[in-house]
């Protein structure tokens, strides 16, 4: 890799479709592709297909004719990263799971390639806020707490399951209106998208490439954005700010904030809001428990634990806490 003197493109690409046996299409597709020197990490399911690539340049055009040749390939729309250094990847892996984005049905429920309509980050923009539409958040709680477009329906769902669960439930009377979704990249929609269409919905339309896409979208046309706070991405940075307004509160006094962090308690864990006030003042953990078992050493027994090394567990915000107590 280092001694490479070619330059790569870095591009990604997904979509959902039926395959018969994704063991033999793997093997095909990674011949194709091993043989092009192309790098990258790719899941390829019964459902269908999620791509991250880095490909050299020179045989980019080869490249191209491996996907017209199946024809579940053939006009993919292929996505090129902005920044792009081509060092993304530094070998070529090729998984067959189970499902591309887990949704907890059996595969059959439903037709996963019928999806919703797709919408450019312009089109998704301007039919915000029109009559008859519903805007709904299809990310998990954590992420639509700290930023989502104005007027979003944000269920207060942990996994994807059950969000779709929720959404159904929360949107039974509006199956005649105009439903927009929209997640971080785009793919969570296309499955949302199919179900919701299964379950009766008729217009159902989805944003294309996701809230990424639609800030770059908005910012290359010079619009306001109609995203508001910042955009959940679990990288180091823990969120990319969109239009730099805090719309979610500290978990622990209610100031506005909306820095994630996990707490620093190890038997605990577990992902939530923190002001720098409250940072102090509990030692970095999420209740004054947590604060006192990371000093004194006490060692959580393992049945115990709420969310050990699984940093995505969420605590909920004090308000929703509150909602709850006075119900
Ligand atoms: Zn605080
Ligand atoms: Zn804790």
């Amino acid at each position: 890799m280092l001694k490479e003197t070619f330059q790569r493109k870095t591009i990604s690409f997904y979509r959902y479709f039926y395959l018969e046996n994704p063991q033999e299409f793997r093997d095909n597709i990674f011949h194709d592709w091993f043989s092009l020197d192309c790098f990258g990490r790719i899941y390829v399911a019964r459902e269908g297909i999620n791509a991250q690539m880095s490909i050299p340049e020179h045989h980019f055009e080869t490249f191209l004719e491996t996907l017209r040749k199946y024809e579940i390939l053939d006009g993919i729309p292929i996505k090129y990263a902005i920044e792009d250094d081509g060092k993304s990847f530094y070998k070529l892996t090729i998984k067959v799971r189970p499902k591309l984005v887990a949704d907890g049905l059996d595969d059959g429920t439903y037709d996963v390639t019928n999806v919703g309509k797709h919408l450019s980050g312009i089109e998704f923009h301007e039919q915000i806020g029109k009559e008859n539409t519903v805007v709904v958040d299809m990310r998990n709680y954590y992420e639509s707490e700290i930023g989502r477009f104005e007027g979003a329906i944000c269920p207060e769902a942990d996994t994807f399951r059950e969000e779709l669960e929720i959404v159904t439930d929360l949107l039974a009377d509006k199956k005649d209106k105009k439903v927009l979704l929209y997640c971080t990249g785009g793919i969570r929609c296309e499955k949302a998208s199919a179900y919701l269409k299964n379950q009766g919905f008729k217009d159902v339309n989805q944003l294309h490439g996701g809230i990424l896409e639609y800030a770059r979208q908005i910012k290359s046309a010079n619009l306001d954005s109609k995203f508001i706070g910042k955009n959940f991405v679990f990288d180091e940075r823990l969120g990319e700010s969109v239009n730099g307004e805090i719309i979610s509160k500290c978990h622990q006094c209610g100031t506005p904030c909306d820095s994630h962090t996990n707490c620093d308690n190890h038997g605990c864990h577990i992902l939530f809001i923190q002001c720098p006030v409250c940072a102090e003042k509990y030692n970095g953990c999420c209740t004054p428990e947590c604060a006192h078992e990371k000093t004194s050493g006490l060692a959580r027994s393992k049945e115990n634990r709420i969310g050990f090394g699984n940093s995505r567990k969420y605590r909920k915000s004090l308000s929703l806490i509150r909602e709850e107590q006075s119900r």
